[in-house]
């Protein structure tokens, strides 16, 4: 049976076996989520039964190594899943996106230990969460945060506010950025992360209101004297929280790139039928060049978006440093949606603007991902501070 190539453990990842994952995804949404967005979005209602399906499919473990319970996905082909699902509703991605960042920051930098504690409990989706790193007083300049960790015997102490965290209502734990050295300098090296669950003193204190981007859960949440084991530092020694937050940010970068074509080949899709059935002056729209202009455009975008995507995701597989590549495919593939999004609304004149269509949800969800793991203006200058340093004069 096709599902089972998705659950199934100790095997080796071949590349075969991507048109099979993403042929069997390919059915799951048109049989079971295509029919059911609209409304689930509509009432902003977390899609449960969506994600009980994603965690049978096995996609909250997608980047995690096999033998941490994983299916050790490379990011190129996890990239294409996320394309696939975002062309039917991008939401959906966020929940085991901002998860699988969480899960590498403990991959990539957690003791064995962490690893064999929470790795296996990340794959199957039982402990869902995600990266908290904003806080209602900064979000770019992260070192600006004020959440504070102070060593109290076996534990940590932490006090503080963290905003926008995805998952932080339905999840049951989160990768925790804090200060344990307010005064260090640089201001980074005072910054340790750790892996925090839900316990006394960590709370919701509200579900946030969004433009776009439903069903997904963003929270507020404060930690009042609440307390985490020492155990629960990542890597187990302090200082190094900034670094373990950026290195996971190069797969969501990859991610938020993947979720921008799904939503560019969205609204192309949606563009091009539309504009073959609607008639004005006595032929279908897409006969008039006007609208041709657009079609040419859109199409070429999702195209180039793909491939930056593309090679983004190769080069993370390499274990190469990737920040220039995944910035450039954050920032094209974001604003590829942003404008195929914004041209689909126009081809549909009226019926753009109408909720009894699905064009003016991507209109509504493209923004998220200018803004999402690093606003674009930032995107620029990582790429522009890349390019500088990778040419010595
Ligand atoms: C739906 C949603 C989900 C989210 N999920 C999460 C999550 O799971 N975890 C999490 O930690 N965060 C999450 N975020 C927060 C998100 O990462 C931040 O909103 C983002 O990093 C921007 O931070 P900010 O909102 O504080 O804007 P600011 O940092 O205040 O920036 C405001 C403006 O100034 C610009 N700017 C700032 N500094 C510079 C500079 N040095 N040079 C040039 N321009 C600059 C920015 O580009 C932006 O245009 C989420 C946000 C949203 C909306």
């Amino acid at each position: 049976m096709a599902d089972e190539i998705l659950n199934r453990t100790g095997e080796a990842f071949s590349p075969e076996d991507e048109t099979q994952i993403l042929d069997v995804i390919g059915r799951w949404l048109e049989r079971d989520v295509v029919d059911k967005v609209m409304a689930l979005e509509a009432a902003d209602e977390y899609p449960h039964e969506m994600v009980e399906r994603m965690k049978e499919f096995g996609l909250f473990g997608a980047t995690i190594a096999q033998e941490y319970g994983g299916l050790g996905l490379p990011a190129a082909t996890y990239a294409k899943i996320v394309t696939t699902i975002s062309e039917v509703w991008m939401s959906l991605t966020g929940i085991f996106n901002s998860h699988l960042i969480m899960a590498a920051a403990v991959e990539r930098f957690g003791t064995e230990e962490q690893k064999r504690r929470f790795l296996p409990r990340f794959a199957t989706g039982e402990l869902r969460g995600a990266l908290a790193l904003t806080e209602p007083n900064c979000g770019t300049d992260l070192q600006a945060i004020r959440t504070k960790a102070v060593r109290d015997g076996d534990d940590y102490v932490i006090n503080g506010t963290k905003t926008w965290i995805s998952n932080g209502i339905e999840g049951g734990c989160v990768a925790l950025l804090t200060k344990t050295d307010a005064d260090a300098e640089p201001r980074h090296r005072g910054m340790t992360m750790f892996v925090a669950e839900k316990g006394p003193g960590f709370t919701v204190s509200r579900k946030l209101k969004k433009l776009g981007y439903k069903g997904i859960d963003s929270a507020e949440l404060v930690f009042g004297d609440y307390r985490v084991p020492a155990d629960n530092l990542i890597g187990g020694a302090e200082g190094h929280g900034f670094h373990h937050a950026v290195g996971g940010l190069e797969l969501g970068r990859i991610n938020v790139a993947a979720r921008g074509v799904g939503l560019a080949n969205a609204a192309l899709k949606e563009a091009t039928a539309y504009s073959q059935v609607r008639e004005t002056m006595g032929k279908p729209i897409c006969q008039h060049q006007a609208i041709q202009l657009k079609l040419g455009d859109m199409a070429t975008r999702c195209h180039a978006a793909k491939l930056l995507t593309e090679f983004a995701a190769k080069a993370y597989d390499s274990g190469e440093r990737c920040d220039m590549e995944a910035g450039m495919a954050k920032l094209y593939a974001s604003e590829a949606a942003l404008e195929n999004a914004t041209e689909c609304m126009r081809v549909f004149g009226g019926y753009g603007y109408s909720t009894e269509f699905p064009v003016e949800r991507l209109y509504r969800d493209a923004p998220l991902m200018c803004i999402g793991e690093g606003t674009n203006e930032m995107q620029r200058i990582i790429i522009a501070r890349q390019l500088i340093a990778r040419n010595p004069v």
